[in-house]
Parts: structure tokens; sequence; C-alpha cells
């Protein structure tokens, strides 16, 4: 796994770090940063490294774009330090900053993220940055000197990295620093320094410290990684390009503390996609909405499985979301099997929210779905009663939590198209089925089972009447989806039939018409085809039914060979004989194709 090569670079003790801007809702795909960090924290403790991780709200930078929940009334304080702005009507937080990260942060805790949270209002003003700040601000000429060098920015030759708070507005965005004397700024609130906010044309001197100000964010991530000793801050790569904000605070950091940066895990953005996505304005999709959608255990699979340097397409179409969980559940029953390479045990237990995993039984995202559109069915109670030896306290959990996420996903994200409606009568599109997808489908009503069976059973049961058919099962998993739902897709049939009435089914099934003709003229074969596949598939036992079909003429004969090879597998082949005259040619022709073969075939045709 990607954080197996982090580790191997690393030695004493480490602290990880992460941060946030509280300027809006907060988007699904800051959870990457959040959990890609909190994976290797837990893989650090686990491998004995001393570590620690923590997690920054930026709330002293200003607000430099309207939130797009925002009224009108915002517009006033554009350009404020995020904490200076009050809260929105109605909300409980102290101020904007405070009101956009509590949602954010409640998401921690149900993803069980082990992060330690500061805020950036509390280490200005308690006086934390305050040696960072005087060491950059005296050194503001290697500043402007990185800058030109490593961004290609020029700076003019007064500006000093520093924006104070304007004692007569109140704006953090406005503000540029001309001079600092080891005490204090001078500074200027400039009207059109930035096109988000207009200053109001103060000027003062004042001091940089104890909250009075803030760096621009590039020397704040230096000043994060002096003061605290950071050692490991990954950074979405939009600010990892060459020249791009990364480079320019690793390249102050050299300069002006003379430490070398923190480990880098660049990481690929977080997209999302999906029937229903294209319709949202704005934020585009909440970590809280996905949040609410999503089992905690799912969305961090989703997050830490995928390899940082790897572009996240998270889409809530319904294959991509039965994928996910797919992918999820094959991780959980390899582990539960033993069969687990050590990487993968150790995958589970990043996944899971306390860190630690339990074996249990995950019933499928598309089974679930599918069972919570059929009538009358309490889809829980089912569920309890199919599997043996009963539900434990983690499968009921899961479980629970998986019907959540299953009806949040019928309610929210489900096109006309992906709904499952069990059809009371046979639909019309049964007709478009092929003879032999029929002729399927009224072998398996004859070979319905009595007694109910197990999922699995039932799907075993599918694949014996389709080699007794024969057909593919591609195609005669079609049919049966296409008699029972009207869709080309479903869940598995075999859970299907678990939990569907028998005697609709058999019903069902029982319904289906279709030609003899076009079914042996579909599924036949000549004798040479036939003794080719007996050739390559040596039956250990053979039974042989022969008919003779004379509505034309000349009539047209079948023999039907029911095979049983060495796996115990059975399977059934037809084999057309053309242009027949009568009973007494089609039986010596079919003694003539028998002298060709050898064992229990020809044995087989010799007594017909
Ligand atoms: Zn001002």
């Amino acid at each position: 796994m990607w954080y197996d090569t982090v580790m191997e670079t690393l030695s004493g003790p480490q602290l990880i770090n992460d941060s946030k801007t509280p300027s809006g809702r907060v988007h699904v795909g800051s959870l990457r940063g959040v959990l890609i960090h909190d994976a290797l924290f837990r893989v650090l403790k686990d491998h004995g490294f001393e570590t620690r991780y923590t997690y920054g709200i930026d709330d002293y930078d200003p607000l430099d774009g309207l939130p797009a929940d925002a009224g009108p009334d915002i517009r006033q304080y554009m350009g404020f330090p995020l904490c200076n702005i009050p809260a929105p009507e109605g909300s409980t937080a102290t101020d904007l900053a405070d009101h956009y990260i509590s949602e954010f942060l409640g998401i921690f805790s149900e993803l069980g993220v082990g992060a330690e949270i500061y805020r950036m209002r509390d280490i200005y003003r308690s006086g934390r940055f305050n040696e960072a700040i005087d060491r950059i601000l005296r050194r503001a000429d290697i500043v402007r000197q990185v800058y030109a060098e490593v961004s290609k920015a020029q700076r003019p030759a007064d500006w000093h990295p520093f924006q104070v708070v304007c004692e007569q507005c109140g704006k953090i965005g406005t503000t540029e620093v001309t001079a600092y004397d080891g005490q204090e700024v001078t500074y200027h609130c400039r009207k059109n320094l930035v096109k988000w906010a207009e200053g109001c044309g103060h000027t003062g001197k004042v001091s940089p410290f104890d909250g009075r100000g803030k760096l621009p964010w590039k020397l704040e991530w230096t000043a994060k990684w002096f003061t605290f000793g950071i050692t490991i801050e990954g950074a979405g790569k939009d600010h990892c390009t060459r020249g791009g904000s990364r480079d320019v605070a690793e390249a102050c950091l050299r300069a002006i503390f003379g430490i070398t940066p923190p480990l880098n895990v660049p990481y690929e953005f977080f997209l999302v996609s999906g029937a229903k996505m294209s319709s949202s304005k704005g934020v585009g999709t909440a970590a809280r909405e996905i949040a609410n959608f999503l089992p905690p255990e799912i969305l961090r699979f989703l997050m830490i499985n995928t390899p940082p340097k790897r572009t996240v397409n998270f889409s809530t179409d319904f294959d991509y979301i039965v994928k996910l969980f797919n992918e999820h559940d094959r991780l959980v029953e390899s582990v539960g099997s033993g069969k687990a390479t050590p990487t993968q045990g150790k995958t589970l237990q990043t996944v899971e929210v306390d860190g630690r995993h339990t074996a249990y039984h995950p019933v499928g995202f598309q089974l679930l779905t599918a069972l919570l559109q059929l009538p009358h069915l309490d889809v829980q109670q089912e569920i309890e009663k199919r599997i043996a030896g009963g539900l434990s306290a983690e499968d009921r959990a899961i479980l629970q939590r998986r019907l959540t996420a299953a009806r949040y996903w019928l309610d929210t994200y489900a096109s006309e198209a992906d709904r499952v409606v069990l059809q009371e009568s046979l639909p019309a599109s049964a007709d478009t089925l092929t003879a032999t997808q029929k002729a399927f489908l009224k072998l398996l009503g004859e070979r319905f089972p009595e007694q109910a069976l197990s999922d699995d059973e039932y799907q075993t049961f599918v694949f014996d009447t389709a080699r007794l058919t024969p057909l593919g099962q591609k195609e005669a998993f079609a049919a049966i989806y296409r008699v029972i739902l009207d869709q080309d897709k479903g869940p598995k049939a075999g859970s299907l039939f678990a939990f569907l009435d028998r005697a609709f089914l058999v019903k069902r099934f029982g319904e289906i018409r279709f030609g003899h003709r076009a079914f042996w003229q579909e599924t036949g074969l000549d004798t040479a085809e036939a003794s080719v596949w007996l050739g390559s598939h040596p039956p250990v036992s053979c039974t042989a039914v022969t008919a003779l079909d004379q509505d034309t003429s000349p009539a047209l004969g079948v023999v039907e060979l029911t095979v049983r090879l060495e796996d115990g597998k059975t399977h059934r082949l037809r084999v057309l004989l053309q242009d027949v005259g009568d009973a007494a040619d089609f039986r010596q022709r079919v003694q003539a194709w028998s002298q060709t073969l050898a064992g229990p075939v020809a044995v087989a045709l010799a007594n017909v």
C-alpha cells in the first residue's frame, strides 16, 4: 500500500498536519486529505512511531468569495478574517468560520478521525506565532527573493509578507505592510489591492504580534512547520506544482529557519459526478451530504484504498456505488476467510472506524436496494432469518448502516431507470427474449426446488439449469431479470429467489411460451460440432432422448444428450439432423454417428 512506501523514509517521533480554510460548506473532496493523513497516523502508531496528528482551522484567512449558501448581507464582510464575521442567522455557531467548520468536524468523530484540532485565531492571538512572524518579517528580503526565484513573482522592494487587521475597517484582505522596525509594522488599507474587497484607505503603525494580523498563507505554512515541528504534511496536487505554493513555503523554511521541510504526500483531485449531481450549484457536494449517505467504513475505504496519486472519480450512479461496496466487501471476505495478505489486513483495520476489524457478513448494497423496493417485505427481518447462526451485534450494526445508505440512495440519487419494480404480471418485453432464453425460464419453473434454499444454492440452481438448456450464464440471468423486473440487470438472482415467493416465481416462469423449432435451431449443433465438444469434454455418463419433427418435409431429427462430466456437472447438448426421411432413416443416421463415438455416449445412442 502507498503508506508503506511513505513509512520507509521515516525515523523518530512524527507530527502529521493538515488544515482547511472554512470559507463555505466544506466539499467532500476535502475529506481526502483528512483521511490520507489519518491512515498514515494509524499506520505509524501501529509501527511503534510516537505520532500525533493535528488539524488546523485556517480561520484567520479573509473571506475572499461569497459562500454558495450565504445571503446578500455577507457582502459587507468581504475581506474580514473569517473568524470575525458573524454566523448566519439561526446558526448556533460563534462566527462564520465556526459555522462552516463545525459541520465538517462533526464528520471527523463519525469517521473515527484521530486529529487534534487547533484554530489559527488562537495560535495568532496567544502569541505562539510571534517568533516566526518576527523572523519572517526581519528577512522580508529573503521572502521577496524566494518569490522571484521560485514562483517568478516580483514584489515591490518594500513589500512585507504580512497582513494587518485594519484598525479602522476590520478587513485583513485589503492591507499591505511596507515596513517593519522590529516592533511595529507600517501598513496601508488599500482600496484596490484585491478585486473581491475594497480597503478604507487607512494607514497606520501597529505591532504584528498577538493576533493583530496574519502571514500570507504560504508563509503561514512555513511558520506552522517551524513553530509546531511538523514532519509530515501532504497537499493537494494543485499546491504541488513546480514553483507553486508548496515550493515557496519550503524554500522560505530552508532559507529563513534552516530547517528541512516536512515530508510531502501529494494527492490527486477528488471529482464528483452522477446523474443527480449536475444540477447542484456552488459548493457541489458537501462532505456532510456524502457522510449522510455512505457508512463511515465505506467512506474511509473510498478515500484510503485509492492511492493518493490517483484521481478519485466519485459518482453517485448505481454501478459506481455497487462496485464501491463490493470492493470493500471482497476485502472483508478475504480477511474473514484467512486468505488475505498482511497488507490487506492492515488496510481493513485502517478502514474500520475504530481501527480494528471484527469479522462480519456484509449484505451487498445492490441486494439491499432491490429488497427495499419489494412490496410487503421487512428487509431486516428477512435477512436475519436467512443468515445461518443469526446476526452478530456487529452484523446488525453494519446492516443498519447499509439499510440507511440504501434508503438514502433511493431517495436522493436514484433515477427512474435505477428503480427496481417487481412486475405483477409478465412484462410485454419478455417477447424480445430468444427462444432459448424462454426455454431456459420454462425449465427453471419446472425444476424449481420445493424447499427453500440459500442464496448460493439458488444461484447454483440457475447455473445448472442454464447448462441443461444450454444457455450462456449472461443470457440466462438477463432472461430472469427481464421477466421479474422488466430490466436486463439486477441483484444476484439467487438472492432474489430467496426473498421472493416460490409460487409467484413458478407461476411466472410457467407462463412463458416458446416455439420448439426456433429453440432447436438456436441451440442445435450438427454431428461434427457435437463430436468436437464431446472430444474435449469426455462424459462419465450419458442419457439420450430423440425427437422427430415431421411438421416439415423433409423432417428434422433432434438428439438430446444429457452428459455428466468428471467435475460432477451435467450439460445438455442438442444435435440436429437435417433432411431426415422417416423414423427408420433417422434411427439409421443416429446409429451411424454413434459408431464414430466411444464410451457412454456411444452406448446411450445405440439404445435409442
Ligand atoms: Zn481599512
